[in-house]
């Protein structure tokens, strides 16, 4: 929360938004004071979290679903043709606000701009055509070790009843074994490499 933000001052009386959408974590609600198409919608968290990056792996898919919901809302409520989505993240990346939020636009076919993609703001750049520079980036990116998934968090109680369960008698382990064992053979005979 911070006194400061413009987002968190908003959600302090939700019944002022246009809520077009709610989960336990995140609010959509239509843009204002400047909409920039119609249905076009911000969903963000109600918690102060400064950016997108910041989201643990169960608000992303918080998020995700919500967008998921308001994007039928806009294809089926308002007969919108197409959606398209931005995140913007950080000051150089078009963040306006130190809160994070997800936009959606829905597109139509009479609006001027249909057809154009978001990322339509990138010119084509031939200086990235060049065998090393592919070969250079997928080096630099991959060599970055990614552990967002391996969120610490509570077992969820219907995961630890199903450990509780009492394992297979162990003569079914044993026949799916050979079961597998015989399968494999007969896979291992049937392949002809030459
Ligand atoms: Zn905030």
């Amino acid at each position: 929360m911070s006194n400061q933000c413009p987002f968190c001052q908003l959600m302090q009386q939700p019944e002022q938004l246009n809520i077009i959408g709610e989960t336990e974590n995140f609010y959509a609600w239509l843009e204002y004071p400047q909409p920039r198409a119609k249905g076009h919608a911000n969903i963000v968290p109600k918690e102060h979290i400064e950016s997108v990056m910041d989201f643990t792996p169960s608000q992303w898919k918080e998020a995700m679903t919500l967008l998921r919901e308001v994007m039928e809302k806009a294809t089926e409520g308002l007969g919108a043709e197409g959606v398209s989505v931005a995140m913007n993240v950080e000051e150089a990346g078009g963040q306006m606000l130190p809160h994070a939020y997800i936009q959606l636009f829905p597109r139509f076919g009479e609006d001027d701009n249909a057809g154009t993609p978001v990322g339509a703001i990138f010119q084509h750049r031939d200086d990235l055509q060049t065998q090393e520079y592919f070969e250079e980036t997928v080096k630099e990116m991959n060599s970055v070790t990614v552990n967002f998934e391996q969120e610490v968090k509570e077992p969820h109680p219907d995961s630890q009843k199903f450990k509780e369960d009492p394992e297979p008698p162990e003569d079914d382990v044993s026949e799916d074994e050979e079961e597998s064992e015989s399968r494999s053979k007969k896979r291992g005979t049937s392949i002809q490499w030459k």
